[in-house]
């Protein structure tokens, strides 16, 4: 079996429907994205030269609502991968409850290689490529990895230039002063700590002094690890694409080694003790060096991938060692994986309930810019743990109705959901 993120989705989905009863025609209809976009995106680089990139759009179901999901810039973006995380969107959408279909899209970049103008000029390129098919009421693009509000706010304008009309609405996750919501940035990492305290809640685990590792420093694991940090959870690893450190007794001041990653450009050698950061310290607080790999098979009660597809694979799943894999990237876990996982008895939380805080905010977003309205953090906040609290426990309460695994459960919520629509 290969590692092809679009197969792997279909294969989830044929498992889950085995469980329940789906008409044909829905499993059809599921299996095939409504609409495929690839476009190329010439663009003036820096240096005089046209640089062709290649952009895509996949607009997977809407039968919920409006297509909605994010944008990727990475150099291994390809239409198979773009497939599988629209898929992923539309099912997210339904379990986590919000009026929205499943899209995602992206560029095959480095955005690392480019400069700041490069990047708005690529960004603005392709957004009028995708001027005709996107839209408040039709789809609506968001942040992944590599993307951010600044890129979301070119968007918009950009949009609004091509059709003469502003509609802040067509993306989310902007920043604030340009129609964003408060909260929205640290809403997967928030949303994924109401889901894992709500299923440690439910499977009657303690979490005060757990012990985490969390594999990818970027949006999602850092704001994840300070949630759960300021909740009494343990840090005691973190990597990015570069490597990381393991520190048994826990990560003391997560905000300096944030600041330091931010100065460096990586987490490796973070050693912090108050101002200082550096491997000068690491003897200190007992820590070493580890690869971003070996991040998910430490020995701790909790692992998050939160970085890339395919982290737990074949190939390392036996060796993880947390009884709770804690997924806030998308797809991190290939099947097979899943399976040996499954015969270790690890608690898998699957990505597409444990990441849905993002699209829960983004809906707020979205609904704001639509009515008007402006809501404080704390607003949004509130709604945010009441929906990711009602989710986890629906999704539970499924996983033991149907006796199946908190995925399978989780896409069987979603496959009903979809039927009903
Ligand atoms: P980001 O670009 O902000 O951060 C990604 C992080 O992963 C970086 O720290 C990067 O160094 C690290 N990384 C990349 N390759 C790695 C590797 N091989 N090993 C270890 N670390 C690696 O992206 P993000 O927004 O934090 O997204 C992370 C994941 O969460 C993605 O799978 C994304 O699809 C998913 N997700 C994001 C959101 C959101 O709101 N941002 C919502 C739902 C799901």
């Amino acid at each position: 079996m290969t590692n092809n993120p679009w197969e792997q989705a279909l294969a989830e989905l044929e498992k889950a429907a085995s469980h329940t009863k789906v008409s044909k025609a829905l499993l059809e209809r599921l299996k095939t994205p409504d609409r495929v976009i690839e476009v190329t995106v010439p663009v003036v680089m820096d240096d005089g030269r046209t640089q062709v990139f290649h952009g895509y759009r996949v607009q997977h179901n809407n039968m919920r609502g409006p297509y909605k999901g994010g944008l990727r810039y990475h150099p291994k973006v390809n239409m198979d991968e773009v497939k599988a995380l629209s898929f992923w969107m539309t099912m997210k959408n339904a379990i986590v409850g919000v009026p929205f279909g499943g899209g995602k899209g992206g560029i095959t970049v480095d955005p690392k290689t480019l400069s700041e103008g490069e990047l708005e000029r690529l960004t603005r390129a392709f957004t009028r490529e995708l001027t005709p098919y996107i839209g408040p009421e039709l789809d609506i693009p968001a942040p992944d990895v590599n993307t951010n509000a600044k890129i979301m706010a070119w968007m918009r304008n950009e949009y609004a230039r091509a059709t003469g009309k502003d509609a802040p609405a067509v993306v989310t996750g902007k920043p604030i002063e340009k129609g964003g919501s408060e909260g929205r940035t640290e809403a997967t990492g928030l949303g994924g700590f109401y889901v894992l305290a709500e299923i440690m809640k439910q499977t009657g685990r303690r979490k005060s002094g757990a012990s985490v590792a969390i594999q990818g420093f970027g949006n999602v694991g850092k704001y994840l690890a300070n949630y759960l940090k300021d909740a009494g959870f343990r840090i005691v690893a973190l990597s990015d694409s570069k490597g990381g450190m393991y520190v048994k007794s826990g990560i003391p001041d997560l905000k300096a080694v944030a600041e330091c990653k931010e100065r460096s450009g990586k987490l490796a050698g973070c050693y912090c003790v108050g101002s200082v950061c550096d491997l000068s310290n690491m003897e200190a607080l007992g820590g070493r060096d580890i690869t971003s790999l070996e991040t998910l098979t430490l020995p701790v009660d909790i692992a998050v991938p939160a970085a890339l597809e395919n982290a737990i694979t074949k190939e390392n799943a036996a060796d993880v060692q947390a009884g709770i894999v804690l997924e806030m990237a998308n797809g991190p876990t290939t099947r097979e994986a899943d399976e040996i996982l499954k015969k270790k008895h690890t608690l898998v939380i699957p990505d597409v309930l444990a990441n849905s805080g993002g699209v829960a905010v983004s809906y707020y977003e979205w609904y704001q810019n639509m009515h008007g309205e402006t809501w404080k953090k704390d607003v949004v906040f509130k709604k945010l743990k009441r929906k990711m609290e009602g989710a986890a426990r629906t999704v539970h309460e499924a996983s033991k109705e149907y006796d199946v695994s908190l995925r399978d459960a989780a896409y069987i919520v979603a496959l009903m959901r979809l039927a009903e629509a």
